[in-house]
């Protein structure tokens, strides 16, 4: 839209505009010549604005992930102007908060060398950070427990020296708390954690603190990365493999690769480090490796068969609970059980509005469903046939507890999954309990995973890998080798551990045990062969409608107008994996063309107002 202004204004800025009968908050993209039909008149600038690079990121994230501009201009948070909003944008920006924080920290506070004293380094570490100083971009393959945690302090206590700030990225809030409490014995009230589940206040006194030039490392999840820092020097992406960093929502953008982005934009080293990276990563960074473990412990590995509980996992949780030591148990589903299913017609008891099965939640007497939320009285008889009982199926946390509960006791089971840790303040309690010994067994989902550190954990059962590796997604063994390893990675950092891995194919994960590079070569070798990332680049194409017919009619017309493109190909089109969620009918397309940039643009020739594009797509159901 075209708006009128008597003062020059940059783009960026933010200001207020008649829309209709009421007055909206706007940004401006662009000065225009005087148009032919009548503007109205921009009614007042705000203090705040929108920086040259945040604009520029914001026009590649619209562009590549397929939003509006305002959608991805809405994932920043703009800088503070003062006084004089023409005062813009960037460059004199930048130097007159910079001198600010400079003198601040310099002046009545003690410099940052006394503020700080880094870790001190192993050899091995040593070289790992000078590797990192020399490279703008890097990924750092280190093993769990080797240490990754003190080159990033030790990368940010340089930045600070340097008068830069630092962003760190974690995959998850979860992982918050504990790395707060590591990263303030170095830097104080210089670091803050950014997350989107804090309040309004402290995102505002946050914001003031990064104004002021106070606060010069900004930890959390994704949404960290877009607060408005001056003098931005270094981005740490932790657990770079994790899926949590891609938004499943418009934007769909990749916070790795935004970052990466953003790294050579604003001139600012980006560091990507995992125990298990992302084949992609590897394929495209270079490669900084910390191959030992700080602590060199032993894993005995025990594989199993079957799909629930059984005595070997009672077993071994009631060894390791009696010798005083704390467990793990991963499986992926939540509530008691994922479906209840009937044995005389085999058809699973579905939800109305999505072709998904409802999960039975006891605690709750109910059947959910995990697409809608839809909830219902629990059934007992088939809706198909009439049989009664329906038989249950693919156990999850709850069902495991009660089971546990039951068999080992005593025991007291920490539940970690999204039922269940619902607040900030929820899983700070949880952890809290766990670290204290309070609760012997942490038995949760995805959440397990995610860098969480204990000494004290001895015994790691792994449930539900097959499922993973069922899936049809062309990383489905990637994400299960890399669960294995995530979870597995978790115990023994102080001991001796054991891990029970329950799979039916039991092969295919011992050939890569002691060797995730092993495991990451040969599967280059296979997706080479295959044509996928990161040899090739994918698309999805998502339709939903309530009518069935319109959403086949959509597809079907949008594949038509794609096959005039050659030099995409269109690997397959229909039904989604889940056919319906929420009442709408969903199909799918799967696209697929050696370079991008051919994709991308046969992508913005069709009309997006009644699909969704999901480029560089993880998520396949
Ligand atoms: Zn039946
Ligand atoms: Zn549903």
């Amino acid at each position: 839209m075209t708006y009128a202004s008597a003062q020059l204004l940059m783009s960026g800025s933010i200001v207020s505009v008649p829309l209709k009968t009421t007055l909206k908050d706007a940004v401006v993209i662009e000065e225009v010549d005087k148009p032919e039909f009548e503007t109205a008149e921009i009614v007042s600038v705000s203090d705040r604005s929108y920086s040259k690079e945040q604009m520029d990121i914001a026009k590649f994230i619209s562009e590549y992930y397929f939003s509006s501009l305002g959608e991805a201009i809405s994932l920043f948070i703009p800088y503070h102007v003062g006084e004089d909003p023409r005062v813009l944008p960037s460059d004199e920006t930048k130097v007159q908060v910079s001198s600010l924080a400079q003198g601040r920290t310099l002046g009545s506070s003690p410099t940052v060398a006394e503020l700080v004293e880094a870790p001190k380094l192993t050899q091995a570490q040593q070289n790992a950070y000078e590797q990192l100083l020399k490279k703008d971009r890097a990924l750092l393959f280190g093993v769990t427990g080797s240490g990754k945690t003190e080159i990033f302090i030790t990368l940010f206590a340089k930045m600070l020296e340097e008068g830069k700030t630092s962003i760190f990225l974690m995959p998850e809030i979860s992982l918050t708390p504990q790395m707060e409490k590591r990263l303030k014995v170095y830097f104080g009230e210089s670091v803050a954690m950014w997350h989107s589940k804090l309040t309004k206040k402290k995102k505002e006194s946050i914001l003031k603190g990064i104004e002021e030039g106070e606060i010069r490392i900004v930890a959390g999840a994704r949404s960290a990365l877009f607060v408005p820092l001056s003098d931005l020097g270094l981005i740490v992406v932790d657990e770079e493999h994790d899926d949590s960093y891609k938004a499943m929502t418009r934007p769909r953008y990749h916070a790795r690769d935004v970052a990466v982005l953003m790294g050579s934009k604003l001139g600012a080293k980006v560091v990507l480090a995992s125990a298990t990276p992302s084949i992609s990563s590897y394929y495209k960074y270079d490669v900084v490796k910390l191959a030992h473990a700080f602590v060199q412990t032993e894993k005995k590995y025990q594989f199993i068969s079957g799909d629930s509980i059984n005595h070997t996992m009672l077993h071994a949780l009631h060894t390791h609970y009696k010798a005083g030591d704390q467990s793990l148990l991963f499986l992926p589903t939540r509530g008691n059980f994922k479906y209840l299913y009937c044995e005389s017609c085999g058809k699973t008891h579905l939800c109305p509005y999505c072709s998904v099965g409802m999960a039975l939640h006891r605690k709750y007497k109910h059947l959910k469903c995990h697409y809608c939320n839809f909830t219902e009285a629990i059934a007992d008889t088939c809706t198909q046939c009439g049989y009664s009982p329906l038989k249950s199926e693919r156990m999850g946390t709850v069902e495991a507890i009660e089971v546990i509960s039951e068999a080992v006791e005593g025991i007291q089971v920490e539940q970690f999954d999204k039922d269940s840790i619902t607040t900030a303040k929820k899983l700070k309690e949880a952890l809290k309990r766990f670290e204290t010994g309070e609760s012997n067994l942490l038995l949760g989902t995805q959440m397990l995973s995610k860098g969480h550190d204990y000494a004290n954990i001895t015994l790691s059962v792994i449930m539900g890998l097959d499922y993973i590796l069922g899936l049809a997604d062309y990383r489905a063994r990637e994400r299960a080798i890399s669960l294995l390893f995530q979870i597995a990675g978790r115990s023994g950092r102080a001991k001796e551990a054991e891990v029970i891995v329950q799979t039916g194919d039991p092969e295919f994960f011992q050939t890569y045990l002691a060797d995730y590079e092993l495991f990451i070569k040969d599967e280059l070798a296979f997706l080479e062969m295959a044509d996928y990332p990161p040899f090739a680049s994918l698309a999805r194409i998502l339709v939903a409608h309530k009518d069935e017919s319109k959403a086949g009619k959509i597809t079907l017309d949008t594949v038509t107008k794609l096959k005039a493109f050659k030099e995409i190909e269109i690997v397959g089109s229909g039904k989604a994996p889940v056919e319906r969620i929420a009442n709408k009918f969903r199909f799918n397309i799967l696209l697929r063309a050696k370079n991008r940039v051919p994709l991308l643009k046969a992508l913005h020739s069709v009309d997006c107002r009644e699909i969704e594009i999901d480029f560089d797509p993880v998520e396949f159901s």
